[in-house]
């Protein structure tokens, strides 16, 4: 049987564990057997889990509900379910065979951490559960607006007194913060079972992360379940509370009912009861899972990971490969945000994305119309992979929940999500331009993509001037239907990486820093592609040499193209132009101790890019068309404030609306990017500070935090009112 979601091991562990003699279950209770409620008091086993439970009994699994709640909460339970076994206070307390609770007597230093809160918790309604090793401070009912400040009080207040309370820790869980003995811990629980049931095998399942030390004490032949998206060591992974039922009423029935098959698929628990947590965001492709892979560049992976960590959800894409037959989801858990990917059909690669995503709307949303094919056969396979992804997509969402689609490889996910029946918000962000009417009535199927974009609910794009273009091409294509409402929300870039520059940098940089001297840099980072300018920019700087030879000798320019889309013959060429324009500008100026231009094929982490971006007194970002630029961003964030470099920006990147007092620069021109750059190495420290300060201010409190959350508030309001704004 096919298992989409676990690993091949995994499910043969599964199956075992099913099987085996002797088997302990170790369930955490709210938000794993039962559903989070407003307060734990509010939160009971229903009737439903009850049956379940006995089931289990009856099928001879041991059953073990290991939860963090204080013992007062857990007694009534207790009572009802005879022959469970109960561990309350995260391991602190256990009750076995012989229904009698076991545990220390409580620890009187919470007393003092409980008093200083109790004026903050009174005020707003932050609730304070005290139990005998720890003292929660729940959130769950402080409204919204009030919920930043106020956590940070308490978490001030916990800070202050954890300093002089060694033997305690604080663990964040979902909307509550816990102080405890850090000798108190889920994995006790383990040790507990393992001591009265010396051969039995474990299945731990729990959506916390003091659910981690439960799994953490676990064997290779035992397996952990996380319950919900989250990092964690658990090797599997299911959606929601609904899920662990329908997995639970497999366990008991594989255990008593021989005709029931001892493997699982999830899929088909999935399908009875889908995510809740309702997030699918789509992607062309995802990060890889793997560690130690390097992982792919770009503006869409920079702002997604950090907002996909934030906000929980899975996110899912292409894994890059092809294969014939059923294709399923494989779901990635090993570091980040959870992952899912799958396969598409052979001829994928050249017709979707070697074709109609990169030879026909790339190019023409670039402003490239020379270089644009249309065929047939690539709008067939575009067809049909939009179709792959939405079918993945209505897998794993919530039949109210929301699908968020990224660029212009989806343009059609909406029409195939709404053609199957899904009911919640779609939206889409296109996170490259959206061109002129007159490029896009080139396209021969411009009226069936304007049909399909009209099924999103909300249209995100980084600049006025691309949803003005979208506005008018819609207008003229599609008159009589009302197109989704296009929000202009540029993406931030987190700047903390970016400010926090070591002094010391890597061996690349401090190699570099000893090769340029005193010499002055200027740097230009983007991925090698002919939207970004290269080739412009180097005749740029080759000009300034000629004109300003008192430059000769005294900049270095250090160029890093990261290599993307080799495979796709435009970009092969455009590595053969640029490095035969670094080979003729550094042969004709270069001398035996100075380079003019160094060329770095290669990527960087964000360390590395924030330490030669703060080195850098120039950073050069010249496309001739770009969705926004992210580097653009980050060179500004990295500047040290007091002696910033400048940044020389084309008027043709989208982020030139927001950073209009960057040296705007025009790159067809080349006399003019010379002459940009020639100013911006003259400015004195007066006009850099003060552009640099109106940078900062243009950029402040955008973070890709904010732009998601912003993004998605809108997207769930236009849902709701039904439409959106006519084009
Ligand atoms: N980037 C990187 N390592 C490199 C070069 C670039 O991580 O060696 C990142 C860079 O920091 C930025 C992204 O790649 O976050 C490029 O985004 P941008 O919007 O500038 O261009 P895109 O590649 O999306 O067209």
């Amino acid at each position: 049987m096919k298992l989409p979601v676990m690993r091949l091991a995994d499910d043969r562990l599964c199956g075992e564990l099913a099987g085996c003699d002797q088997l302990a279950l170790l369930l955490d209770l709210d938000g794993t057997l039962i559903p989070f409620a407003p307060t734990t008091e509010a939160a009971q086993i229903d009737s439903e889990a009850v049956e379940l439970l006995q089931k289990l009994l009856d099928a001879g699994v041991h059953v073990v509900v290991v939860s963090g709640r204080p013992k007062p909460l857990i007694e009534p339970f207790r009572r009802a379910l005879d022959g469970v076994w109960w561990v309350a206070e995260h391991g602190s307390w256990r009750c076995g065979a012989d229904r009698c609770w076991v545990g220390p007597p409580p620890a009187p230093e919470l007393d003092e951490l409980a008093e200083s809160l109790r004026t903050l918790a009174l005020a707003a309604g932050v609730r304070l559960e005290r139990k005998s090793q720890a003292l929660c401070i729940h959130w769950r009912l402080v409204a919204a607006e009030h919920k930043e400040a106020l956590v940070s009080a308490c978490e001030l207040a916990c800070e202050e007194w954890l300093e002089s309370h060694d033997e305690f820790e604080r663990l964040d869980g979902i909307e509550v913060l816990e102080v405890r003995r850090r000798s108190f811990h889920k994995g006790i629980a383990v040790s507990w079972v393992r001591e009265h049931l010396p051969d039995a095998r474990i299945l731990a399942i729990g959506d916390d992360r003091t659910d981690e030390d439960m799994f953490a004490a676990l064997r290779d032949n035992e397996l952990a379940i996380r319950v919900g998206s989250a990092h964690t060591r658990a090797r599997c992974w299911l959606p929601s509370h609904h899920a662990v039922r329908a997995f639970l009423g497999w366990l008991a029935s594989a255990r008593t009912n021989s005709a029931v098959p001892p493997f699982l698929s999830l899929e088909s628990i999935r399908a009875q009861a889908p995510a809740e947590s309702g997030l699918v965001v789509v992607s062309n492709r995802i990060p890889p899972a793997a560690p130690g892979r390097e992982r792919p560049v770009g503006g869409l992976v920079s702002a997604l990971e950090p907002v996909l960590r934030h906000h929980g959800g899975v996110w899912i894409g292409w894994n890059g490969a092809e294969a014939e037959g059923e294709r399923p989801l494989l779901v990635h858990e090993i570091d980040g945000p959870v992952r899912a990917s799958f396969e598409l059909p052979p001829g994928t690669r050249d017709h979707y994305y070697g074709g109609f995503c990169n030879r026909a709307l790339w190019p023409l949303f670039h402003g490239f119309p020379g270089r644009v094919r249309y065929t047939d056969d690539d709008w067939n396979a575009y067809v049909a992979a939009n179709a792959e992804f939405a079918r993945h997509a209505i897998g794993l969402v919530a039949p109210g929940g929301t699908v968020w689609v990224h660029d212009y490889h989806l343009l059609l996910v909406a029409r195939e999500l709404r053609e199957r029946g899904f009911g919640g918000p779609i939206g889409l962000f296109l996170h490259v331009p959206f061109p002129h009417r007159d490029l896009f009535d080139t396209i021969p199927w411009a009226d069936e993509l304007i049909a399909a974009l009209s099924r999103f609910d909300l249209i995100g794009v980084h600049t006025s001037q691309w949803a003005e273009n979208l506005r008018s091409c819609a207008a003229a294509r599609l008159p009589s239907r009302s197109m989704p409402e296009i929000a202009v929300l540029p993406i931030g870039v987190d700047p903390a990486p970016f400010r926090a520059v070591p002094a010391t940098g890597s061996a690349d940089v401090e190699g570099l820093r000893v090769a340029l001297g005193d010499r002055r840099l200027i740097l230009g980072v983007d991925r090698l592609d002919y939207a970004k300018g290269i080739p412009e920019r180097l005749l740029g700087f080759e000009r300034m040499l000629e004109r300003w030879p008192e430059w000769r000798g005294k900049i270095s320019f250090v160029q890093i193209s990261v290599p993307s889309r080799a495979e796709v013959p435009e970009y092969a060429e455009l590595r053969t132009r640029v490095e035969t324009l670094v080979g003729r500008i550094n042969g004709r100026f270069g001398e035996a101790d100075w380079v003019p231009v160094r060329y770095l094929y290669r990527s960087y982490d964000h360390t590395t890019l924030a330490q030669l971006y703060r080195m850098a007194d120039i950073g050069l970002v010249t496309p001739l068309r770009d969705g926004l630029n992210l580097v653009a961003k980050e060179f500004v964030h990295a500047q040290d404030p007091s002696r910033p470099g400048v940044l020389v920006l084309s008027r043709f990147a989208g982020a030139a609306e927001e950073l209009c007092d960057a040296v705007i620069t025009n790159p067809f021109h080349t006399d003019g990017v010379a002459a940009d750059l020639d100013r911006a190495l003259r400015m004195d420290g007066d006009e850099r500070r003060r552009r640099h300060g109106l940078l900062c201010r243009a950029m402040a409190e955008k973070t890709p935090e904010r732009w998601a959350a912003a993004f998605l508030d809108r997207l769930v309001s236009c849902r709701g009112r039904g439409t959106g704004l006519t084009g």
